[in-house]
């Protein structure tokens, strides 16, 4: 069986990358959503598992020791990490793994993991994320005003992804999505065992000629 593809999917906090990974797995099924580990308090209707993992400080420290992220990073006062075991077993199992993580922790895999693909999703405008951020109700203005200005750095780093997509429709951003992966099955260097099959029965053909 051939390995999944690891996808990493970055976008400013308010982009609505929340809902469009919902709605992938909801509509297709070889996904696995990694649940990060994070230091941050659950939002109202968070549970632990299920959105995240949520842990103290010295906790995920320990993690980070023991080797146990495949990556982390600091966003606006709190640790996000991947943990490792799940990522590395379910893309063995063949299934595609998304990772939903910040710019920091998406260049960590683009070294690590070189055959990752990299995707950016963006609201239409800056307006339209302020308006989504405010309209959460989740956040208070200073945290919002953290976001706001963590999303203008990460802006900068947009072109280290290998696609960009523009959430204003949700169901388009998630068949895009859905068809970037597709293809990253088919690239030539994720096939080697075909390409050699190819290549054999094509001398074993000639040869009969
Ligand atoms: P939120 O607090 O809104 O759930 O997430 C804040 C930011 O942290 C988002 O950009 C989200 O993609 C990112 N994030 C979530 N989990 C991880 C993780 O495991 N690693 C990294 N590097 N970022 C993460």
């Amino acid at each position: 069986m051939s390995k999944g593809v690891l996808a990493v999917v970055s976008g400013f906090s308010g982009a609505g990358k929340g809902t469009v990974m919902k709605r992938l797995m909801e509509k297709y099924h070889n996904y696995a959503l990694s649940v990060s580990v994070t230091t941050r308090n659950p939002r109202e209707g968070e549970k632990h598992g299920r959105e995240y993992f949520f842990h103290t400080n010295s906790e995920v420290e320990e993690m980070i020791r023991n080797d146990q992220l495949l990556e982390y990073a600091r966003y606006v006062d709190h640790y996000y990490g991947t943990p490792r075991s799940y990522v590395e077993d379910r893309l063995n199992e063949g299934k595609d793994v998304i990772l939903e993580i910040e710019i920091q922790g998406a260049m960590q895999i683009k070294k690590k993991v070189p055959e990752a693909v990299l995707i950016f999703i963006t609201p239409p405008s800056m307006e339209e994320l302020k308006n989504r951020l405010v309209g959460r109700g989740s956040e208070k203005p200073e945290v919002i005003e953290s976001r706001l200005k963590r999303a203008s750095e990460e802006a900068e780093g947009i072109d280290k992804y290998d696609y960009l997509l523009v959430n204003d429709q949700v169901e388009d951003c998630v068949d895009a999505l859905h068809e970037i992966i597709l293809s990253e099955h088919l690239r030539t260097q994720r096939n080697c065992e075909l390409i050699n099959r190819i290549r054999q029965e094509s001398r074993i053909f000639m040869k009969g000629e």
